[in-house]
């Protein structure tokens, strides 16, 4: 399961240029060892595998609008929370891009995963559960289009789609994660199955689509499982809810006439949810 003793991440330390404002598509100047751009609330993450404090410096004299607050760097592997050696969840066994690793069995669904600096390396217990609901989910309901809201590196859209999905429409409202996402759609050769954009999950949840996959907080959730979009799907996999929330969550879902199917539930702390529209059973 695990890749091999030599392999190991793209890079080993991560050079991290925290400014004020937002530095957008002009992050093309920053030559090979730029990885990528994380902008959130107005402030620019820009993330490096070696020191970049000049070019930083220089891109920033042809930018009023920008301000270097702070620097800082630290281990690729602590960024990740751990070293991502890859892990299995049923059939699926998802890999880092890097590395040898072992033939999968007949039955075994290998996706190979480059998670850069996103969120979504599969090793989070919410990704896990997902993950586990979208291969009974998968087994349940034929694989019609399916949007996966919050994709960060596009672990569960890729899964869906091995898991016999038509169609994936991912979103994230992290630029950077739609980017690391398309990566791996590509990586995984399933570009004319799977698309990945910047945008809000609030948006793409009015798409119609058979099922939807939403791994995210309770502040993005709890308005989104109350939209006309999320009750058009016919199948839903809900999780990213600590206990107290995933309790408002349930109330809400029997009381509007959603079936929970099955539920999971980690260290009882964080919780997810598969359902169907009644109705449309
Ligand atoms: N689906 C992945 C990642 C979950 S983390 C997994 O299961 O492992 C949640 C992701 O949702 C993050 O990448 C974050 O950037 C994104 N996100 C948070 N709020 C969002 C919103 N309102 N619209 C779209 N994406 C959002």
């Amino acid at each position: 399961m695990t890749a091999s003793a030599g392999d190991h991440p793209p890079y080993e330390r991560l050079y991290i240029y925290y400014l004020e404002g937002l530095a957008g598509p002009a992050e093309a100047e920053f030559g090979s060892r730029f990885i990528g751009n994380w902008e959130e609330d107005g402030y620019s993450f820009l993330f490096f595998s070696a020191p970049a404090e000049q070019t930083v410096r220089h891109f920033l004299r042809a930018r009023d609008d920008l301000k270097l607050l702070d620097q800082f760097d630290t281990t690729y592997d602590d960024w990740q929370g751990g070293r991502f050696t890859g892990l299995r969840a049923g059939r699926l066994l998802i890999y880092p891009a890097w590395g040898d690793h072992a033939a999968p069995a007949a039955d075994e669904i290998v996706i190979r995963l480059d998670p850069g600096v996103v969120f979504g390396a599969g090793t989070h217990p919410t990704t896990q559960d997902c993950l586990a609901a979208l291969e009974i989910l998968s087994a349940d309901a034929p694989g019609g289009t399916l949007l996966d809201l919050g994709t960060g590196t596009g672990v569960l859209a890729l899964a869906a789609a091995r898991l016999g999905w038509r169609r994936v429409l991912a979103v994230d409202f992290n630029r950077l994660a739609a980017r690391t996402a398309n990566a791996n759609v590509k990586r995984n050769g399933l570009e004319r199955r799977v698309l990945a954009i910047h945008g809000r999950a609030e948006q793409l949840v009015a798409c119609p689509a058979d099922a939807v996959v939403a791994n995210l907080h309770y502040d993005v959730l709890r308005p989104l499982i109350r939209t006309e979009g999320f009750r058009g799907c016919a199948h839903w996999i809900l999780s990213g809810l600590l206990r107290s929330q995933a309790r408002e969550v349930e109330v809400f879902l029997e009381t509007a006439g959603l079936k929970i199917r099955r539920r999971w539930s980690r260290d009882n702390t964080w919780f997810t949810y598969w359902g169907t529209h009644q109705k449309r059973l």
